[in-house]
C-alpha cells in the first residue's frame, strides 16, 4: 500500500535490515540504566536520561535537538491524612520497600501524591461514590445524598475508560470538600490473583499517585492555554487555570481505604458500588470522618523533549514522528521505560537500514517527551509552540509508551486502519506466525478494527489540537503495580516481558510502520475506510436522537460523509492505477505526486474546526475526542454527540453544521488529490 511494485519489493528488503537489529539483550542493558532512580518532571535525573538518549541517537548517527520548557509543576512538601471518628488512626501515604524487590528501596521516590489539585486543608464525614463517574454521582443526585462539605471516597478506574481528574471536578460541582482515592482489589489487587512480589496484582500498600489535571478542558501546562511554556510568553495566575483542580485530594492504597470503609454507616451500595474488600461497602455519610491536609510546591520547572532524526531525501521537510515519554512516578520501568526501550530498538534498527543505504523520502523523528504523567506536558507544549509547522509537515504520530506481554491493541484515525492490518500481515509475533494472525486470534471471526483515540498519552496534542493523524499500538495485558513504587526493572523480569520477546516484536512492527509511512510513494490512507467507520458513528447518533429533534442535521452529516465515501473510494481507485505503474514513470511526475500527498495530508487536517469543541475550544477534532466526563475513553464525533447527551440541543445543532462543512472540505481535498492523480495517469501511460 503506497508504493509501486519494485519499490514495494525494494522496501521489504530495507525492512528486514531493520528487523534483524532488535534484540532482547540490548533491551535489558537500556532498560537497567533507565530504571536505577526516580526521575519524574522537574528533576535532575530526568534531564540525565534526556541526556543519555541523546547521546544513544548521536551515536546512531541521527541529527538531535533537545527542546526545554518551563512549566508549573507541583512537588509534595507536606501530605497527611487522619481517620478522626469514631476512632483516631494516622493513615499512610506512602509505600514500604519490598524485600524481594531491591529497587523498590530507592531514595527520593514521590509519596502517593495528586497532582494539579488544591493545597490546603480539609474536614468531612465521608461519604462512598464508586469510581466517581458522571453516573455514579448521578445516581447519589437521584437519591438525594448531599456532597456539600464531605470527603469524598472513590476509586480508581471504571469502564467507560475514566482519568482521575474528572472524579474530582464533579465532586467539586457537588460542593465536596475533598477528596480520598484509592485502588480496589476488585480492579487490581488480589480478587484478580496473587498480589507483588508472589504475582502481578497490587499488594495492600500499592498506591496509584497520578495527574488530577483536568485533561478534557485541556493537557499541558496550566498557565499557558494554546501557548508554549517558553521565555516571553505569559503565565495565567493559577487561581485561573480551568484545569486545575479547586479542593485537595489524597490517594491511599486500598489497606487504608479498608480502615475508612470499616467505619462508615448509612445504606448499604448498590451491588455494583460493592468492591474486593472483605466487608459490606455502605453510602455513609460517617460515621466515618477524616481530616486532610495537603500542600504542594507549585513551581515552574524545566521540563525537556528530545529528538533524534534521519533526514529524508526527497521531502525532508515532511516527517513522520515516533515517540513516547520518559518521565516516570517512581522508577517507572513498565510506564513508560518499556515502551522507550522497545522504541530506542526500532531506532537502531532503522540507523542501521540508514547505514546500508536506506534514504527514506521523508525525514524520520524518534521522540523523547519529559513530563506525560503530570499530563502531556512536554508533547503539548511542543505542539502549541509549533503549530503551523506541525500541521504542514508531520505527517504521522506513532506513540509508543507502556508495553508488556499480552494482546496487540492498536487505536487512532480510521483512514489508517487499513495501513495497520496491512503491516501487521509482515511483522512477526512471539507465539504466532506474523502479527496479523495473532491479532486475528484474539477476536476469531471478527474483521480487526482500530479502535478510536480519546486522551491518556502524547498523542493528544497533535490528533485533537492539530489534527495530525496519530496511531497508539502496542503490546500490553493488566497489572497491579501502575504509577506505583514498584513499577520496576524487578517486576518486569517477572510479570512485565520475561526474555523482551514481545518489546523486540513490537520493535519491529513499529519499525515497519515508520518506514513505510515515511517512504511511501502515495501516503497509504484510506478515507473510504474512514468514511465507513464514520457512517457507523452517525448511526449511534441517530440512536441517541430518540425524538428526531435533530433529524435533518444527521440526514445532512450523513450525507455528507456518503459523498466524502465516494469521493474518496474513487480517488483511492485513481491511486492504485498510478501505483500500478513504474517507479521510474512516477518520478517524472514528482510535481503531481507531492501535490497528491500534500492533499491527502490535507484531508485529516480539515477534520479540525478552529472554534473547537463545546465547553473546550482547545479541543478542535470534530471526529475524536476524550470524553468530557472520561477524559481517556473517546468521544466520536464529539461536537455534536456530548450536547446531544446533556440536552444542549442548539449546541448540537451548531456542531452539526460545523461537521457537515468539514466533512465537504475533505471531500474537496480528496477529489482535488484525483484529479491531479489522474492528469498524472493520463502523462504515464500517454
Ligand atoms: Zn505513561
Amino acid at each position: 500500500m503506497g508504493f509501486t511494485p519494485e519499490r514495494a519489493t525494494e522496501q521489504l528488503r530495507w525492512e528486514r535490515v531493520m528487523a534483524a537489529v532488535p534484540d532482547t539483550a540490548m533491551m535489558r542493558e537500556y532498560h537497567y540504566a533507565m530504571t536505577r532512580a526516580p526521575h519524574h518532571a522537574g528533576t535532575e535525573e530526568n534531564y540525565r536520561l534526556a541526556l543519555y538518549l541523546r547521546d544513544l541517537w548521536d551515536g546512531f548517527g541521527f541529527e538531535t535537538e533537545m527542546v526545554r520548557y518551563d512549566i508549573l509543576v507541583p512537588w509534595p512538601v507536606d501530605l497527611s491524612l487522619r481517620l478522626v471518628h469514631p476512632e483516631v488512626i494516622e493513615l499512610s501515604v506512602t509505600e514500604p520497600p519490598i524485600p524481594e524487590d531491591p529497587d523498590s528501596n530507592v531514595e527520593g521516590a514521590l509519596p502517593g501524591m495528586a497532582a494539579y489539585v488544591a493545597s490546603g486543608q480539609a474536614e468531612g464525614d465521608v461519604i462512598y461514590a464508586n469510581y466517581g463517574r458522571i453516573g455514579d454521582y448521578r445516581l447519589l443526585d437521584g437519591m438525594g445524598v448531599s456532597l456539600e462539605g464531605k470527603i469524598v471516597l472513590v476509586r480508581y478506574g471504571g469502564t467507560p475508560g475514566q482519568m482521575r481528574g474528572m472524579k474530582v471536578r464533579e465532586a467539586a460541582n457537588r460542593g465536596a470538600a475533598g477528596v480520598v482515592i484509592s485502588s480496589d482489589p476488585e480492579d487490581d489487587g488480589y480478587v484478580r490473583g496473587d498480589v507483588y512480589p508472589e504475582g502481578r496484582w497490587r499488594p495492600w500498600e500499592g498506591i496509584q499517585r497520578g495527574s488530577f489535571l483536568d485533561v478534557p478542558i485541556y493537557p499541558g501546562d496550566p498557565l499557558t492555554p494554546f501557548e508554549p511554556s517558553i521565555p516571553g510568553v505569559a503565565r495565567i495566575p493559577l487561581e485561573d487555570a480551568e484545569n486545575v483542580q479547586k479542593i485537595p485530594v489524597q490517594p491511599i492504597s486500598y489497606g487504608e481505604a479498608l480502615k475508612i470503609l470499616e467505619h462508615m454507616g448509612g445504606d448499604v451500595v448498590p451491588t455494583e458500588w460493592q468492591g474486593g474488600l472483605p466487608l459490606a461497602y455502605h453510602l455513609g455519610p460517617g460515621p466515618a470522618r477524616i481530616e486532610m491536609d495537603v500542600q504542594y510546591d507549585y513551581q515552574e520547572r524545566p521540563v525537556w523533549n528530545v529528538f533524534g532524526k534521519v533526514v529524508g531525501s526527497v521531502e525532508p521537510e515532511k516527517f513522520v514522528l515516533a515517540g513516547g515519554h520518559r518521565d516516570s512516578w517512581v522508577l517507572g520501568a513498565r510506564d513508560p521505560t518499556s515502551g522507550a526501550v522497545s522504541l530506542l530498538e526500532t531506532a537502531r534498527g532503522v540507523a542501521a537500514a540508514v547505514a546500508e543505504g536506506f534514504q527514506p523520502r521523508r525525514s524520520i523523528v524518534f521522540g523523547s517527551w519529559g513530563g506525560e504523567d503530570f499530563f502531556l506536558l512536554g508533547s503539548t507544549e511542543w505542539g502549541e509552540q509549533f503549530a503551523e509547522e506541525l500541521q504542514e509537515n508531520m505527517v504521522v504520530y506513532i506513540n509508543r509508551e507502556s508495553y508488556t506481554s499480552g494482546n496487540w491493541s492498536a487505536a487512532g484515525n480510521h483512514s489508517l486502519e487499513r495501513f495497520m492490518i496491512e503491516t501487521s500481515k509482515d511483522a512477526p509475533h512471539p507465539e504466532a506466525a506474523t502479527l496479523f494472525d495473532a491479532w486475528q486470534g484474539q477476536q476469531p471471526g471478527e474483521a480487526l478494527r482500530l479502535g478510536a483515540l480519546g486522551s491518556g498519552s502524547d498523542y493528544t496534542v497533535f490528533l485533537d489540537h492539530l489534527g495530525v493523524p496519530s496511531l497508539n499500538v502496542g503490546y500490553g495485558s493488566a497489572n497491579g503495580i501502575y504509577h506505583s513504587l514498584y513499577d520496576t526493572y524487578y517486576y518486569y523480569q517477572r510479570f512485565g516481558d520475561p526474555g523482551y520477546r514481545y518489546g523486540v516484536a513490537q520493535a519491529d512492527m513499529v519499525g515497519r510502520m515508520v518506514m513505510r509511512l515515511a517512504n511511501a510513494e502515495i501516503l497509504p490512507f484510506d478515507f473510504s475506510g474512514a468514511a465507513r467507520v464514520i457512517a457507523g458513528y452517525v448511526d449511534e447518533l441517530v440512536m441517541l436522537d430518540e425524538n428526531g429533534l435533530l433529524r435533518n442535521e444527521l440526514r445532512a452529516i450523513g450525507a455528507a460523509n456518503a459523498t466524502m465515501r465516494v469521493a474518496a473510494t474513487e480517488t483511492n481507485g485513481i491511486l492504485a492505477t498510478l501505483l500500478d505503474g513504474s517507479a521510474a514513470a512516477l518520478e517524472q511526475n514528482r510535481n503531481a505526486v507531492d501535490q497528491v500527498n500534500a492533499l491527502i495530508m490535507r484531508a485529516e487536517r480539515e477534520m479540525i474546526d478552529e472554534r473547537g469543541l463545546w465547553r473546550r475550544p482547545w479541543y478542535r477534532n470534530l471526529v475524536y475526542a476524550p470524553g468530557y466526563y472520561e477524559g481517556y475513553a473517546a468521544k466520536t464525533l464529539p461536537g455534536v454527540r456530548e450536547p446531544m447527551e446533556d440536552g444542549a440541543w442548539d449546541v448540537a445543532r451548531t456542531q452539526a453544521g460545523m461537521l457537515v462543512e468539514a466533512l465537504e472540505r475533505v471531500t474537496v481535498a480528496l477529489t482535488e488529490a484525483g484529479m491531479v492523480a489522474r492528469a498524472a495517469t493520463m502523462r504515464v501511460i500517454s
